[in-house]
């Protein structure tokens, strides 16, 4: 949503509120953003010094990274940048967008914000007992017998390459 800032010239702040559409975005492989992306601010002028406070939020979608049980996170972030127009600003204290013209794109602020509220891996339970290694399970909603012969890791790669030098002779 673009944000026309001669609009301060009627008066001293600037409500507006959109949605990103984010679905077609990756993220670790994958596409998170299939909920609505909502976010919402102000742009203000406080003697001559451009301000946008705002907020964005959606679901996040992913899996928990040991037993890939799909999971919904709500997902949040704060937005207090300055709007600047000259290159050379530098913010020491406050975050700056350098901006051109009169007017700019909410979702170039509102959505690297969001992004990086997005952490690496997610878990169902942070004691998420997984997938068990050789046979598949969800070892959190059953026990398997594989536990007993703690599979090898080496030698299951071993397992699936004689596996597949067998489907070749055939
Ligand atoms: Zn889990
Ligand atoms: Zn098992």
């Amino acid at each position: 949503m673009k944000i026309d800032l001669r609009k301060l010239a009627y008066s001293d702040t600037i409500p507006f509120s959109g949605t990103a559409d984010l679905s077609d975005e990756t993220l670790y492989g994958a596409k998170p953003f299939q909920s609505p992306v909502t976010y919402s601010g102000t742009v203000t002028n406080q003697l001559d010094v451009l301000r946008l406070t705002g907020e964005v939020k959606t679901t996040y979608h992913t899996c928990c990274a040991r037993c890939l049980k799909p999971l919904q996170i709500p997902l949040s972030a704060d937005v207090d940048v300055v709007l600047s127009r000259n290159a050379a600003d530098e913010g020491e204290e406050e975050e700056v967008f350098h901006i051109e013209g009169n007017e700019f794109e909410a979702e170039d602020i509102f959505v690297p914000a969001l992004i990086l509220q997005v952490d690496m891996i997610y878990l169902c339970r942070q004691d998420c007992k997984g997938l068990c290694p050789s046979c598949g399970c969800n070892l959190n909603e059953s026990v398997c017998s594989c536990g007993s012969k703690q599979a090898d890791p080496r030698m299951a790669v071993l397992a699936k390459l004689l596996e597949g030098n067998e489907g070749r002779q055939d």
